[in-house]
């Protein structure tokens, strides 16, 4: 069997839908399991519906609900012709009128906690497969739509929803059956609790469904369609004549996932390493480009690619204590755990120790209880910027033309990822851009 995942540009309206589906279709013979998003901006609007909320915004609430309903019936009834037609606007109709009671509760209520977010976001993937599923019985091709709440069973831990494999592994043995010449439809991005309750596996989350599901039922492949030509050299939002990059291992595609190639989600290789499944990125808008393939190992040496992340905070503790002494990062660490904060970079020396942290929300008391420790010093909007390579280290010449090229940017950290696959360094955020576009002339030109 194969996944094949289509994010919320391939599915954005009936047009786009038919692409995906032909996409699918031209392999039916190997039994594809069809994993969607939401239409693009879906996810986003559904956003607004709780800040709308928050800000006892009646009529932005109405609005949003309105935009949200005129795409998909628009798509619905551009591609879909009578009972066909009738029978999907029936099952729409009663999930927007469950989305405009909830939406109505939260603005009553003026609240919307994590756990009625995910409900609330929920809609976007309902909606999608909704009218994939549809679409695709009109075109006379055997389908069936499952309900990812079925078998992606998750924690509580709402909006970033972490899958308890040893349910949810044999729960999609049981509910997800593919078979040639059928399409099977599931909705990326949503799971359920033990609970029962609805979750979301964070922003992006398609891809790891795919992962998941592919991983459960040894998939031959996980196919990540998208709106670009695979990976690339870096964001093409940055660079825009960034490169395809034709192979790339699991260890390097994480890394650049991580530090922030939007293209995959980070969590998506890891159910894939485990079982050695290659995903393979392609794009919706030019199908016969062979896309990125991410397997076990690549050879080679060199940069492969660069990515960058915005918004970082990095802290620096010195003390003299730390001399000769034992257990100050153990400490160190205990406080960032205490407060459920992951710190991504960090790099020591005998007195000091820098880290960089995204998420902000706990900064004040982790502060506080640093300072008993030595020493602190806060540094906000900064960036990191992620050079991803094979044996990168082992290249003095490299690692001398890296730094060449850097000059003169303020370069405040540099941590050297263990897995010699990655070279990471903190600049002020204002310095991000520019030198993403030096390194990437300098190195992929
Ligand atoms: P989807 O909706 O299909 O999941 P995403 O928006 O999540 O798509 O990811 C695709 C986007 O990721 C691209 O349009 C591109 O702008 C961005 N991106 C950032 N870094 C990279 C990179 N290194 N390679 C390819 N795309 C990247
Ligand atoms: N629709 C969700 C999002 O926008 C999940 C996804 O697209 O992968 O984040
Ligand atoms: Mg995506």
């Amino acid at each position: 069997m194969i996944v094949i995942k289509f994010g919320g540009t391939s599915v954005q309206d009936s047009f786009w839908i038919d692409k995906a589906i032909d996409i699918t279709n031209s392999m039916i013979d190997r039994a594809p399991v069809l994993v969607a998003s939401a239409m693009a901006k879906t996810t986003d609007r559904l956003i607004n519906i709780a800040n709308c909320s928050f800000q006892k915004n009646k009529e932005g609430i109405i609005e949003t609900i309105d935009i949200l309903k005129k795409v998909h019936i628009d798509a619905a009834e551009a591609f879909l012709t009578g009972e066909n037609l009738a029978a999907a606007l029936k099952s729409l109709n009663t999930l927007f009128d469950q989305l405009s009671s909830l939406s109505r509760g939260l603005y009553l209520l003026q609240e919307c906690s994590p756990k009625s977010s995910d409900t609330l976001l929920s809609f976007g993937e309902r909606l999608s497969t909704l009218l994939i599923y549809h679409r695709i019985i009109e075109r006379k091709i055997d389908a069936e739509l499952l309900d990812s709440r079925d078998f992606i069973i998750t924690d509580d831990n709402f909006s970033n929803a972490a899958p308890i494999f040893k349910i949810t592994n044999p729960k999609i043995r049981e509910f997800v059956k593919p078979q040639k010449g059928k399409i099977i439809i599931a909705q990326g991005f949503i799971g359920s609790s033990e609970e029962g309750h609805i979750t979301t596996l964070g922003r992006s989350g398609s891809d790891y469904t795919a992962a998941i599901i592919g991983s459960a039922l040894d998939a031959e492949e996980v196919q990540i369609w998208t709106d670009v030509d695979g990976i690339l050299t870096t964001d093409p939002r940055i660079v825009s004549d960034a490169k395809r990059i034709e192979n790339i291992s699991y260890a390097e595609a994480a890394e650049l996932a991580f530090f922030g190639a939007k293209v995959v989600h980070p969590s998506t290789i890891q159910p894939a390493v485990e079982k050695k499944i290659p995903v393979i990125v392609k794009n919706t808008k030019n199908p016969d480009s062979p896309g990125t393939a991410i397997i076990d190992k690549t050879s080679g040496t060199g940069l492969t690619g660069i990515s960058g992340k915005k918004n970082i905070t990095l802290i620096n503790i010195t003390s003299s204590r730390m001399l000769n002494a034992y257990g100050f990062l153990s400490r160190i660490f205990q406080i960032f755990s205490k407060y459920k904060t992951p710190v991504d970079l960090i790099s020591t020396s005998e007195v000091s120790v820098s880290m960089t942290i995204e998420d902000v929300r706990n900064v004040g008391l982790i502060l506080t209880e640093l300072e008993q420790i030595g020493k602190t010093t806060v540094e906000y909007n900064n960036g990191i910027i992620c050079l991803v390579g094979k044996n990168i280290w082992k290249d003095s010449s490299l690692i001398s033309d890296i730094f060449k090229t850097l000059y003169p940017a303020s370069v405040k950290m540099i941590s050297l990822g263990a897995s010699e696959v990655n070279l990471s360094m903190v600049l002020p955020q204002d310095e991000i851009d520019e030198t993403i576009k030096k390194l990437h002339k300098s190195f992929f030109k």
